[in-house]
């Protein structure tokens, strides 16, 4: 990318190449053996066996089903531990980027499995009751009730589950607080809470986010962020996260996942059924034949991961120019990026394939070019 002006992105780090080489191979690989490992449980005959087994123990279909689950997913997690403890531990050592002991990051994510675990549990007992009570027409149920979890899960978000794996408490810097709910106002964003969180217990990154939908939505600061930026910084930063909110980022992204989800769970109604029938299945709601469901689900996941991925690229520019006008100088934003991408070690310049599979925020280098565009051309103009 041709850019006049220096700075660390135009010099990427060995390191930077090497880190985010070694995250992407990874995430590959988990994908790999997430499919292997579901395809052999399913042809070698372990799924039938589990069911089997659990059969004998309890006539309670939903109960089967549960502890069916329960046993699928310990024995997944247990295929997938060395790699993501490889990717968790070893590697954020490796470049510097981790503040954690080895036995926080396990219960850390013995914690978060605990949790997506019972979600993924009473999510597929809730699916299976509308497999079985309205064969025909269970996936726009499944489309409705992925709907309703994705905005409750929105809604718990910054309250229940965040305070679960991180501290968090109001800004102590009230300069910097009074700096940035006057920009809140500025801008017509009504914002009741922002919140440092201490990311710095577990890694160097820096980074700053809004979470949750509607009214309970917070933006949160990470301590990281407040240590390693400038007011102006942070100020820009938090004006990318405004811009998030006023352009309504998060219930757009729920929309198009609505629709994503009605198209996805009715071609999983029909490839299900037919699928399960070929493989000696008794049919879709074969407790079996589960990993076949989690199959085609990954596999549509994987079709719709770039379609989202463009869709939050473009979410991120409008959010990064939103900026443009509302803080005093937008080279704050870029000065901001370019430390965030030194200290988190990120590509500024991936291939363009990797970018358009897997990156959900345009690469640091582009952002800097269009913002620095956008500044020249509003230079003078008018505030708004
Ligand atoms: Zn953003």
């Amino acid at each position: 990318m041709p850019d006049d002006k220096t700075t660390t992105v135009e010099s990427v780090p060995a390191d930077a190449k090497r880190y985010s080489k070694s995250k992407l191979t990874v995430g590959i690989l988990r994908l790999v053996l997430s499919f292997m490992f579901l395809l052999a449980f399913l042809s070698l005959g372990a799924s039938a066996a589990l069911d089997g087994l659990i059969r004998r123990v309890t006539d309670n279909y939903y109960l089967q089903l549960s502890v069916y689950l329960l046993v699928f997913a310990v024995v997944y997690s247990a295929v997938l531990l060395g790699l993501d403890f490889y990717s968790g531990v070893v590697l954020e050592r490796r470049y510097g980027l981790s503040n954690q002991t080895v036995g926080r990051w396990f219960l850390r994510d013995l914690k978060q499995w605990l949790l997506s675990t019972v979600l993924a549990i009473g999510g597929f007992v809730l699916l299976y009751r509308a497999i079985r009570g309205w064969p025909a027409w269970w996936w726009l149920i499944a489309a409705v009730g992925w709907f309703v979890m994705l905005v409750l899960i929105g809604k718990i978000t910054p309250a229940i589950v965040v305070p679960l794996f991180y501290k968090l408490r109001p800004l102590t810097d009230r300069d910097l607080a009074d700096r940035l709910f006057a920009l809140a106002q500025r801008c017509g964003v009504p914002v009741k809470r922002v919140l440092e969180i201490r990311l710095s217990r577990e890694t160097k990154k820096a980074n700053a986010a809004v979470v949750g939908l509607g009214r309970d939505r917070r933006i949160l600061i990470g301590d990281t962020l407040l240590d390693l930026c400038s007011h102006d910084e942070i100020e820009a930063v938090f004006a990318h996260e405004l811009g998030h909110m006023a352009l309504r980022h998060s219930w757009k992204l729920l929309g198009v996942g609505a629709v994503g989800s009605l198209v996805g769970f009715y071609l999983l109604y029909l490839l299900l059924g037919r699928s399960a029938a070929a493989l000696g299945f008794t049919g879709q709601e074969d407790i079996a034949a589960l990993p076949l469901l989690i199959l085609w689900l990954m596999l549509f996941g994987l079709i719709v991961q770039p379609l989202h991925a463009a869709w939050s690229r473009y979410f991120e520019r409008q959010a990064d120019l939103f900026i443009v006008g509302r803080v005093a100088d937008p080279q704050s934003l870029i000065s901001a990026l370019d430390k965030l991408a030194e200290r988190n070690l990120a590509d500024p310049h991936p291939s363009r394939l990797v970018e358009l599979l897997f990156y959900d925020h345009p690469p640091i280098a582009k952002r800097i070019a269009y913002l620095r565009q956008a500044a020249e051309t509003s230079s003078g103009a008018p505030r708004s």
